[in-house]
């Protein structure tokens, strides 16, 4: 546990030092929850969004892309059940004046109950060895039994009284099980509320005239009531799928561990509208798609797992996180929900418009379902900057920070750097960057003995370093060096561009 709390402050400070994330707007003590992506991060988190892109749209001929706004007509959130439904139970404590979300202090204080079970399973697995069989002990160890049923019960009853919105009774849950302000101790609490994590806004001149607006949550929203605008203009036939990019903001009551959960924060969704009764063999189609697009990347397979919803949202009929192993645990990255006719249908009451498809096949007009997948893109930035991260140690006893980046995704590609700032050299490294820049981001560095600029690049995650030296000058050859296996090999100037786009051309990176 220390070790990954300590890993994580490594995250946040290495992502400064690089040039990956700060605080936003810093100089006035910065704004709570709310993050800039520095002139690396700007990179990488565009890299992303199209490795995303590519792989969603481009690569798909029943998929196509959607940029809708930000301002969405105020009915569109009614229809959603954002205005209704977007809520989250809040409580406040009296004395230390920290507010929480009571559903994550319940579930905080059912996991320390998981943890002492999972300490007695630890215990047995050592004390036994080979022979020890972990079902067996679950199933009848009476410490285990007792520590899953408490736990179970406890958060049965909250979600029986979320469910039926009864928070007089989260309450007294907290209270009967004594839970503290994790900060400081007391026990001196309000009574729990909703709040609604809707930011709203004014649209308008004069306070008369101006009409409430929201900033939208979610970004599905924009390619439900843009449905059969694109199915129309591009001629689409079920099964297809609108994606989307973009920003999305909640008044997320408790923002914290970093660029996980943020206020103001970019999603990546897509919505496939499928036959009415398909819904649940794309449901699984896109589970199994999405964690092949995250395990293209190289990450380790150990990071990944799905967690099935046992309670579901009003509007699903199956949803499923994938889960990453995360600085801080495994936490949800992705959701993949089967969200059947709910939004399509709520549109068409409040608009009264209908939003359907005629199907050729079956002759017949009906409201599509659909299968969503939804990803923040921050958190996917999160996870691949968590997991690239690694102090090494090396064979020679020193160790090395270095940035395990997947090459495709890495802000800057190659480092080019002349041996001496002299004799020509530089001016070869420059002609080199010249003939690079038209496909790959690529940077100059010539401070600093090689060594040390080698660490650098290691740490800020550039994958590879092309060192010019003087034999350069005799047989246009330089010494490509790789970030991961700090291997050296003598090429052809001429060679270069092949080698790059061998190792991160999406087109190679996906084949291999
Ligand atoms: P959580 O339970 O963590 O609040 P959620 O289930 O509300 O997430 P969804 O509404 O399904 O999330 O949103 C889809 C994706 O958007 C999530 O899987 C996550 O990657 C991302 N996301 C949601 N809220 C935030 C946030 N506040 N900051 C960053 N990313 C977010």
């Amino acid at each position: 546990m220390a070790q990954q709390e300590d890993h994580f402050k490594k995250v946040i400070s290495h992502a400064k030092e690089y040039g990956y994330i700060f605080g936003s707007s810093e100089i006035y003590d910065g704004l709570s929850a709310v993050y800039d992506y520095g002139q690396n991060g700007a990179e990488l988190k565009k890299n992303i969004r199209d490795y995303w892109w590519k792989s969603m749209v481009q690569m798909n001929e029943n998929i196509v892309g959607l940029d809708a706004s930000i301002f969405m007509h105020p009915t569109t959130w009614k229809a959603s059940g954002h205005v209704e439904a977007f809520n989250d139970p809040l409580i406040d404590n009296k004395d230390s004046k920290k507010r929480y979300r009571a559903d994550v202090l319940i579930e905080d204080y059912a996991e320390k109950i998981n943890q002492k079970a999972e300490k007695e399973i630890a215990k047995a697995k050592k004390r036994f060895g080979e022979s020890f069989d972990e079902a067996e002990f679950v199933s009848t160890n009476p410490r285990v039994l007792r520590y899953r049923e408490e736990q179970d019960t406890i958060l049965k009853r909250m979600a029986r009284s979320l469910e039926a919105e009864d928070l007089a009774d989260v309450k007294a849950l907290i209270e009967e099980l004594g839970i503290a302000d994790p900060d400081t101790g007391s026990k001196n609490w309000t009574d729990v509320r909703q709040f609604n994590l809707m930011f709203g806004t004014k649209l308008g001149a004069s306070a008369e005239t101006a009409t409430d607006l929201y900033l939208r949550p979610e970004t599905a929203q924009g390619i439900f009531v843009n449905f059969l605008n694109v199915q129309k203009s591009g001629r689409m036939k079920i099964p297809f799928g609108i994606a989307q990019t973009g920003k999305a903001f909640r008044n997320e009551i408790v923002a914290r561990q970093f660029i996980f959960r943020m206020r103001e924060f970019e999603q990546m969704e897509m919505q496939f509208f499928v036959r009415p009764g398909e819904e649940l063999k794309w449901y699984e189609h896109w589970k199994e798609t999405r964690l092949n697009w995250h395990l293209s990347l190289g990450l380790g397979k150990e990071n990944y797992r799905f967690h099935d919803h046992e309670k579901l949202a009003h509007y699903a009929n199956a949803a499923a996180d994938i889960e990453f192993n995360f600085p801080f645990g495994f936490k949800e990255l992705e959701g993949i929900h089967s969200r059947t006719d709910f939004d399509l249908k709520a549109h068409e009451e409040h608009s009264g418009k209908k939003l359907q498809f005629f199907d050729p096949e079956l002759n017949e007009n009906y409201v599509p379902y659909v299968v969503e997948t939804s990803i923040g893109l921050d958190r996917m930035f999160l996870a691949v900057f968590s997991q690239s991260l690694e102090e090494e140690e090396l064979e020679n006893g020193s160790t090395r920070t270095v940035l395990k980046l997947p090459a495709i995704l890495a802000p800057v590609k190659a480092a080019i750097l002349p041996l001496v700032k002299k004799d020509g050299l530089p001016e070869v490294a420059r002609k080199i960057i010249d003939d690079l820049k038209w496909d790959f981001n690529v940077t100059y560095d010539e401070k600093d003995a090689v060594g040390r600029r080698y660490r650098r690049q290691d740490a800020a995650g550039t994958p590879f370093c092309i060192t010019v030296d003087h034999d350069t000058l005799e047989d246009d050859s330089v010494t490509i060096r790789d970030r991961d296996t700090m291997e050296q090999k003598r090429v052809k100037i001429s060679e270069l561009n092949t080698i790059l786009h061998d190792k991160i051309d999406f087109k190679n990176w996906m084949k291999s």
